[in-house]
């Protein structure tokens, strides 16, 4: 995985101690569930088949190496997320251990601001902790509860009092959705 149209490694920067790639991500051609991690991986010290790894651990890049912007606390084994620049978006993908860590500084700040940005132009910022999914708005965090990768979401908006817009993400398979992420109620 590597940002879209990003793909060079940003000078200076690479996987060093990290693994978790090897733990939040699932590897289709291992039968590796996200979440857990690879039969195969050495936490902290890396990949016990590297020369004989799946073509999809060989081609991810994760959003940390190649997106200069970002600062030494996004380093995964450090902020426990994983960041995957996908075609509609930014996804990011949250240590179960950690589940809460996308709350933190300057993580969350930095979510919300992409959040902002993007939907201006159709893209979206979701945050995967296992299999729940949160899709991170301007006005609020709306958990769509457990979905596959790749599941799509849809967010829309609808004017607000006094002039302001008010933003709802639903999943497109229908089921209800949109709780606050931090069990307030929807206004
Ligand atoms: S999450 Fe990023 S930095 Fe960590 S091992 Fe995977 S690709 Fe390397
Ligand atoms: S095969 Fe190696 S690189 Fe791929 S997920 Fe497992 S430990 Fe990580």
């Amino acid at each position: 995985m590597s940002a879209a149209g990003e793909t060079q490694v940003v000078a200076g920067r690479s996987c060093g101690t990290c693994t978790l790639c090897c733990k939040v991500l699932a590897i289709e051609e291992l039968n590796k569930p996200h979440g857990v991690w690879c039969p195969h991986a050495k936490p902290g010290r890396g990949c016990a088949i590297y020369s004989d790894r799946p073509g999809a651990c060989r081609e991810f890049i994760c959003g940390y190496l190649v997106s200069e912007g970002l600062s030494p606390e996004w380093f995964p084994a450090t902020s426990k997320i994983v960041l995957m620049y996908v075609d509609n978006g930014i996804t990011a993908v949250v240590d179960t251990g950690r589940p809460d860590a996308w709350k933190a500084e300057p993580f969350y700040k930095q979510l919300k601001a992409w959040a902002v940005a993007f939907l201006q132009h159709n893209r979206q910022v979701l945050v995967r902790v296992g299999n729940r999914t949160i899709a991170i708005l301007p006005d609020h965090d709306a958990d769509l509860g457990p979905m596959e990768p790749g599941g799509r979401v849809i967010i829309e908006t609808a004017a607000g009092p006094m002039g302001t817009t008010r933003y709802r993400a639903r999943r497109a398979d229908g089921a209800p959705t949109d709780q606050r992420a931090d069990g307030a109620p929807n206004q």
